[in-house]
Formats: structure tokens, C-alpha cells, sequence
């Protein structure tokens, strides 16, 4: 178990997002939150297990994105003729296709930003795990700050599903293993992002050793 280690020094406030309360910022047994006295929003939380989840997930999600990009995504039949697709062919051909925003838009949100946060977890939580902190992993942490909104693998599925259904009259449309290891990534990304509360993991860098 790794309990939330405070800053030394001190006093730490908490401000509530919702109603600007400024409250006492106490380190928290794990799998408690703390909550605003007056609206009742979580104000920060210890979840159990916190270092070891997101590790867990974000090497997970690594190891998926790396089957997404190596088995097909799609594969359609029409006309006698069977096409198959993956995300990274699938930009490609938008860029060359006439749509080059779109293709670099289609890389980014899915491609970039998800392997940046993954990739960003394990870099910053890993270490943290023996009470080390990997060179750099402030300015880490930061950028995963700045990364995580553009983060829309589930908006992307969610838009696959929806133009699968107009495809599907025009050709035979197979989901492959990409597609299936798509929707598990999705839901690693979210479990490791939730893994860890972003107040627990700046204390911990602050009290990490190099
Ligand atoms: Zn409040």
C-alpha cells in the first residue's frame, strides 16, 4: 500500500471547483474523498490502489494499441472485392484522399493523444511506485494535463458504429481483431486515467526522490 504522502510543510488548501470554498487540505486514508462542506463535491480523493491502477491500465492500453495497429480494423466485401483497413491506412488515405485535415485530425485524436497519455502514465507512475520520480516527469505530467481533453477514442467509435449502419447497405462490412482491441482500449484509457486523482499524483512527485 503507498498512503498519500502531503508536501512537507504547510498549511495545503483545496478550493472547491463548484463554489470557490477554501478548505483544509489533509492527506486521505485510501479510498476516501474529500468533500466540500458546503455543495458536497468531491473536492480530491485517495482511490485504493491508485499508482498500481493506472500503471496497470496504461500498460494495457499500450499493449492494445499495438494490436489495434497490427490487425485490421475493418474489413469490407463489395463487389467481389475485399478491402480491409486499419486506423493508421485510414488517415493515410484521407490525407491522399482530399482530406488532409481530417486524416491528420483522425491521427491525432486517436493515434497521438492516446499513446502520449498511455505512454506519459506509465512514465510518471512507474517510478512512483518505489518512491522514485523519472527524470523530466513534472513537465510529463503537465503535458498529460494538456493532452488529456483531445483524448476521443470513444467519440471515434461511437462514429464508426454510426456510419457503419449507412455501409452496411452497400457492402459486407466485418468488424476485425483492431476493432475489438479498439473498444478494450477505450476502456483501459478511461480506467487509467480515473486511476488516479490528479491532487494525489502531484503530491506524490513533489515528495518523490529523484
Ligand atoms: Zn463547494
Amino acid at each position: 500500500m503507498h498512503p498519500w504522502p502531503k508536501p512537507p510543510g504547510g498549511p495545503h488548501y483545496s478550493v472547491c471547483h463548484f463554489c470557490d470554498t477554501l478548505h483544509d487540505a489533509t492527506a486521505l486514508p485510501e479510498g476516501k474523498a474529500a468533500r466540500c462542506k458546503c455543495c458536497g463535491a468531491v473536492l480530491y480523493q485517495n482511490r485504493p490502489a491508485s499508482l498500481a491502477r493506472a500503471n496497470a491500465f496504461s500498460i494495457s492500453a499500450l499493449i492494445l494499441m499495438v494490436v489495434v495497429h497490427s490487425f485490421p480494423f475493418l474489413v469490407m466485401d463489395a463487389a467481389g472485392i475485399r478491402t480491409s483497413l486499419n486506423l493508421a491506412s485510414a488517415a493515410k488515405a484521407l490525407i491522399h484522399e482530399g482530406s488532409p485535415m481530417l486524416g491528420i485530425a483522425l491521427a491525432f485524436f486517436t493515434i497521438v493523444t492516446p499513446l502520449v497519455l498511455a505512454g506519459g502514465l506509465v512514465y510518471v507512475c512507474a517510478p512512483l511506485l518505489i518512491g522514485k520520480k523519472a527524470p523530466g516527469a513534472m513537465i510529463v505530467a503537465k503535458w498529460m494535463n494538456k493532452t488529456e481533453p483531445w483524448n476521443m477514442i470513444e467519440v471515434f467509435l461511437l462514429g464508426v458504429l454510426v456510419s457503419l449502419l449507412k455501409l452496411s447497405k452497400v457492402a459486407d462490412v466485418h468488424f476485425g481483431i483492431g476493432f475489438w482491441a479498439f473498444g478494450a482500449l477505450m476502456l483501459c484509457m478511461a480506467a487509467a486515467v480515473a486511476g488516479i486523482d490528479r491532487d494525489e499524483l502531484w503530491d506524490r512527485l513533489e515528495v518523490a526522490k529523484r
